[in-house]
């Protein structure tokens, strides 16, 4: 429980002014956890930030609470926070009005899949802070229907996210719409050199780097571990470990949206109370399906990577990498669903027998050792399906027929190609007519390819 809180010092310790500090109490706060220790008295003092912790050591009230404190009452839109999915920027939104609950500054949330009409009234309500996902914010900010003028602070949450390929267009018109003096504090629990390096580039040339990372990137609270399990076996093994292990909540990560729907319907199918969340779904079902999660009312959530980053909700006990992710970094972020906050997790992945350089990538990232598990006595893996014996059996034809064939004529065979054929081989150039087989085939080739 120690482990990410600093109980050398109390919030009151870090300069927040006393309507703020009535909203930490009321959340139930005792001591900052480390990245709020650091975080908070470097933003009050006007720095620009970048900073990294674990996943679920608070990093929202480290940036979240001195943003409360800069506010002032009667300006409009004087912070903007950007996050990479809808319901992160929600989830923050919610979060900010409970820790702001006893001052004057209001949020909102500008997310695509909702009434713009809504959020457009609570800007003109005159939120000082906005929270949003970037497409949307760029929207109304095309229509003027929210502008930068006033804004005094930038945060970018997930900003390894925010700065990829995807996003990274979108947030330099953003930011470069931002054209007074400004803060600007962007967080994650995964920054390397070269994020960092891109990230700098918006800030000031003083920005420090605040870290309470040391040893691994993963939280300690969270239990490590894989099996090793043939493709055709890992919807049994899923099963068998939720009806044996008897978890409160299970987010299941799969790599893409079509596994995630059949999952969730197989489980569906046999009586489990599961939902599923992905980008295909319409936001109004994202939404039920987050707030039935926060109730605590749902066993199993299916879910793509569109849940990986940020979602704070108290009952997941278990993450499951049903598939491994390809990006070691989405790996901490997965996994992060659960142990936040000082408690504990479990995070098990399904690694099928040719992904053993994924697993060790991921480990040499994470700085984290994933210990391996053997079945229990009740699973047993199955025979190889009919299907994939064929498929097998098919490319060790084809294997064998590519070794004849460069044996006979070396690598790739000219003899039987029509005259057309040849020439769509080797377009305006010279078709090497009837060489192959006496100068560069036999065994002149197959000594070289040894
Ligand atoms: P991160 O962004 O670092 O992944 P969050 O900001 O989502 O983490 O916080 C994780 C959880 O910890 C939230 O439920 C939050 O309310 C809680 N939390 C934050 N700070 C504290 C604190 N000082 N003491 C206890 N709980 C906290
Ligand atoms: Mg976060």
């Amino acid at each position: 429980m120690s482990e990410i809180f600093d109980k050398t010092n109390t919030f009151s310790d870090l300069g927040l002014r006393s309507s703020v500090l009535k909203g930490v109490e009321k959340m139930g706060f005792e001591h900052p956890t480390d990245i709020q220790a650091i975080l908070i008295p470097a933003v009050l003092s006007g720095q620009d930030v970048i900073g990294q912790a674990k996943t679920g050591t608070g990093k929202t009230a480290a940036f979240g609470l001195p943003l409360l404190h800069q506010c002032e009452r009667d300006v409009p839109m004087q912070a903007l926070i950007l996050t990479p999915t809808r319901e992160l920027a929600a989830q923050i939104c919610s979060e900010l009005d409970e820790l702001g609950e006893f001052t004057p500054i209001n949020s909102t949330c500008i997310i695509g899949g909702m009434s713009m009409r809504k959020q457009q009234k609570a800007v003109e309500d005159g939120a000082q802070i906005i929270v949003g996902t970037p497409g949307r914010i760029m929207d109304l900010y095309a229509r003027k229907q929210i502008h930068f003028k006033n804004l005094k602070s930038v945060v970018l949450d997930e900003v390894d996210r925010m700065l990829d390929i995807g996003f990274r267009d979108d947030i330099r018109k953003i930011l470069g719409q931002v054209k007074q003096d400004h803060q600007t504090i962007f967080v994650s629990a995964t920054i390397d050199a070269e994020i960092e390096r891109l990230a700098r580039s918006y800030m000031k040339e003083d920005t420090k780097k605040l870290t309470t990372i040391s040893g691994s990137l993963t939280v300690e609270m969270v239990d490590q571990k894989y099996y090793t399990v043939e493709a055709w076996d890992k919807r049994r093994l899923l099963m068998h470990i939720l009806k044996h292990e008897d978890p409160e909540t299970t987010v299941v990560f799969c790599k893409t949206k079509k596994t995630v729907q059949k999952i969730a319907d197989h489980l569906r199918g046999r009586k489990f109370d599961v939902r599923e969340i992905h980008g295909d779904l319409r936001q109004k079902k994202r939404n039920r399906v987050m707030e039935s999660m926060r109730k605590g009312k749902v066993q199993v959530l299916v879910a793509s990577d569109l849940a990986a980053r940020g979602l704070d909700v108290e009952h997941i006990t278990h993450v499951i990498n049903y598939d491994l992710p390809e990006d070691p970094e989405i790996y901490v972020h997965r996994i992060g669903r659960t142990a936040r906050a000082g408690r504990r997790g479990f995070a098990w992945s399904f690694v099928t027998p040719d992904q053993g350089q994924l697993l060790t990538s991921i480990e040499i990232l994470t700085g984290a050792h994933i210990e391996k598990l053997e079945f229990d006595e009740g699973f047993e893996p199955g025979p190889v399906p009919k299907q994939v014996v064929e498929e097998r059996e098919q490319e060790e034809a084809r294997q064998r027929r590519r070794e004849q064939d460069s044996v006979r004529t070396g690598p790739r065979s000219l003899d039987g190609l029509t005259d057309d054929q040849l020439h769509a081989m080797f377009p305006g150039g010279k078709i090497p007519s009837g060489g192959g087989k006496k100068k560069s085939g036999g065994r002149l080739r197959t000594r070289r390819r040894r």
